[in-house]
C-alpha cells in the first residue's frame, strides 16, 4: 500500500517537473511583418487564453495600398504561428501606414477587440487621410476601446504595459522598475516637433514575458521619449527595442534608446523610408546591444552601414514581404529568424536585473 501511495506521488512528481520543463520552454512568437516601410507586429501568446487557444495581439496592419498586400501578409505570418483570430487589435494611430490594412484585414480574419487612440482630425495629405477614412466604417462596428498609459492589455501568459496613448504618458516607473537620475539627460537636446501630429498620439507598449521583455512605441516621437527616459528611465531595461517611427531622426532619442539597453533592435524600415544616418548611429552605440535587424535594406546609408546580410530581411521592395520572427522565453533567452533565407540566431538567457534602471 505504502509502495503504491509512493509510486503515485512519484508519478505526480514527474508529471509536474514534465509540465515546468514545458512551460520555462514554451514561447511568445513574435512576428514583426514586412509592411514596406509601414508597421505590423504580431504577438502571439505562450498560453492558452480563455477561449482555449493561443491569443493574438496585433500592433497595427500596415499599408492601404496595394490593396490587401498587408492584410495577406499578416495571414501568412498567422498561418506560420497556427494562429486563426486577432484577440486584440491595436492601432497605434491613425497614419496610413499604420491603419491602412485594418479594413482589409477584417475582411479576411475574426478581431474581436480593437485599442486606439480615439478622437481625430484627419491630417490632409496622402494617405494619412485616406488610410483613416477606410478605418472609420470598421471602427464602427467594432468593439473599441481608448487605453490610458500604465493601463494592461490582457494577453494570456503576458504581461502588456500601455507607455503612450493619445498623447499621454506614463508618469510612473513600471513596477519594479527603480526612480534614478538618468545620467543621459545631461546632453539631451528636445528636436522640433514632428511634422506629422498625429504620431504623437500613438499607442506605444512594453510587453513582458517572464525575464524578457520588449518595447514598441510606434512612431512615438523624439521629445515623448525624452520625457519616458528624462530625468529617470520609467522603462528599465528591455531585450528588443523596435525603432520608434520607422528609425527616422524623428524618433530614436538616445536618453531612451541606451537607457533601456536593448540587446537587440528591429527596425520597420523600407529602402528610403528610416534607416537613417543618426538612427545607425544611436542604435549601433547602445551599450550591450548585440544585433540589429532590419525590415529592409537602408539605401540612406552606406552599405558598410547597413547590418550584415544575414540580419536584412528585404533587399528591395520587390522582393519585400519577408517578416522577422522571434521566439522568446520566460528566462529572457531567445531566437530570431530571417524570413527571407531561414538564417537564426540564438540569444542567451538574461542575466542580472531587467527592471534596473540608469
Ligand atoms: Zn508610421
Amino acid at each position: 500500500m505504502r509502495k503504491i501511495f509512493a509510486t503515485g506521488v512519484a508519478v505526480a512528481l514527474l508529471a509536474a517537473m514534465a509540465a515546468a520543463q514545458t512551460n520555462s520552454q514554451a514561447t511568445t512568437d513574435i512576428y514583426f511583418i514586412d509592411t514596406e516601410g509601414g508597421m505590423s507586429t504580431l504577438i502571439v501568446s505562450p498560453t492558452d487564453g480563455i477561449l482555449g487557444t493561443k491569443e493574438v495581439l496585433l500592433l497595427d496592419a500596415g499599408n492601404l495600398n496595394p490593396p490587401g498586400r498587408d492584410a495577406d501578409r499578416i495571414v501568412a505570418a498567422m498561418k506560420d504561428a497556427g494562429v486563426e483570430r486577432v484577440d486584440t487589435l491595436v492601432v497605434s494611430h491613425y497614419h496610413g501606414d499604420h491603419v491602412g490594412g485594418v479594413a482589409a484585414l477584417f475582411d479576411k480574419v475574426p478581431v474581436r477587440r480593437v485599442l486606439d487612440p480615439g478622437a481625430f482630425v484627419p491630417e490632409q495629405h496622402g494617405n494619412r487621410e485616406a488610410g483613416y477614412l477606410s478605418y472609420v466604417p470598421v471602427r464602427q462596428h467594432a468593439h473599441v476601446t481608448i487605453p490610458k498609459p500604465a493601463m494592461k492589455i490582457p494577453v494570456a501568459g503576458l504581461e502588456v504595459h500601455v507607455i503612450s496613448s493619445a498623447g499621454d504618458l506614463i508618469t510612473a516607473p513600471l513596477a519594479g522598475v527603480r526612480r534614478a537620475p538618468n545620467p543621459l539627460c545631461a546632453t539631451a537636446q528636445r528636436r522640433a516637433q514632428d511634422n506629422t501630429p498625429n504620431n504623437y498620439e500613438s499607442i506605444g507598449v512594453l510587453v513582458e514575458y517572464g525575464r524578457f521583455r520588449f518595447l514598441d512605441l510606434a512612431d512615438l516621437t523624439w521629445n515623448q521619449e525624452l520625457e519616458l527616459a528624462c530625468p529617470s528611465n520609467l522603462l528599465g531595461t528591455v531585450a528588443v527595442y523596435r525603432t520608434s517611427r520607422h528609425g527616422t531622426d524623428w524618433a530614436g532619442a538616445q536618453p531612451l534608446v541606451h537607457a533601456v539597453r536593448p540587446r537587440v533592435a528591429v527596425m520597420n524600415n523600407n529602402p528610403t523610408k528610416g534607416g537613417t544616418p543618426g538612427t545607425f548611429q544611436i542604435v549601433k552605440s547602445s551599450p550591450g546591444l548585440e544585433d540589429f535587424w532590419q525590415l529592409h535594406y537602408s539605401d540612406n546609408v552606406a552599405r558598410e552601414v547597413n547590418s550584415a546580410e544575414q540580419f536584412i530581411a528585404n533587399f528591395t521592395d520587390r522582393d519585400g514581404g519577408h517578416h522577422i520572427k522571434l521566439s522568446a522565453r520566460s528566462d529572457g533567452s531567445f531566437t530570431m529568424t530571417n524570413g527571407r533565407n531561414g538564417f537564426t540566431k540564438q540569444y542567451r538567457p538574461q542575466n542580472g536585473a531587467v527592471t534596473s534602471s540608469r
